[in-house]
């Protein structure tokens, strides 16, 4: 199936893209992984961080862990890039699907929000997002993907001196929601 093209909107002084694709070719600034609480790497967008930035990021992971116990579910820590392009990972961790009731949307949009303002506190003008917790987590896309954009709006809409935000979306439905709802702002 061909990809998406790539969809950019301006937002309060930022670019706000929707890319179809894999986000560890980023050439953003900063990339966010999904990660789980224990930092030691998984499955899905984690492995895939893991294995094209090597073993500088794991072990940046191995000693936060050491020092706080890993990362609590909505919140975010800071790594080297090691052999991405990107300078920086940021890893948090998206809540497990458990039908809605569980604050999952708040813990979600925490993430998001969670992510930037570290990123601000670094001096990243630029990062990009996969679709947190529509994995192996199990959050519905539709309903992630509203939960995303309303928390990195509300983040840009304040003062802030970020440049470019992608939402890499590794595949099609995702890229079609974003692309909706990034449209449509
Ligand atoms: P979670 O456990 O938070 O659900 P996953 O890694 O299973 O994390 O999935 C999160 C999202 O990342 C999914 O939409 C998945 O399709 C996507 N994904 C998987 N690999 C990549 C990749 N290399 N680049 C971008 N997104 C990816």
């Amino acid at each position: 199936m061909k990809e998406g093209s790539p969809l950019e909107k301006t937002f309060n002084g930022a670019e706000l893209e929707v890319v179809q694709g894999d986000i560890t070719l980023s050439a953003m600034a900063c990339i966010v992984n999904a990660a789980n609480t224990s930092l030691l790497g998984g499955g899905g967008v984690d492995g895939a961080i893991h294995r094209a930035g090597g073993r500088r990021i794991l072990d940046e992971c191995v000693r936060i862990r050491s020092e706080r116990g890993g990362c609590p579910v909505g919140e975010a820590v800071i790594t080297t890039g090691g052999n991405l392009k990107a300078k920086h990972v940021i890893h948090t961790v998206g809540p497990v699907w458990n039908g809605g009731k569980s604050g999952e949307a708040e813990k979600l949009g925490n993430c998001y929000s969670s992510a930037l303002r570290l990123a601000e506190q670094h001096g990243i003008e630029s990062l990009s997002f996969p679709n947190i917790s529509t994995g192996i987590y199990g959050y519905p896309k539709d309903k992630a993907a509203d939960v995303a954009i309303e928390a990195v709006t509300g983040e840009l809409a304040r003062k802030h001196a970020f440049e470019r935000i992608q939402f890499v979306c590794f595949d099609r439905e995702n890229y079609d929601l974003y692309v909706e709802r990034i449209g449509a702002l």
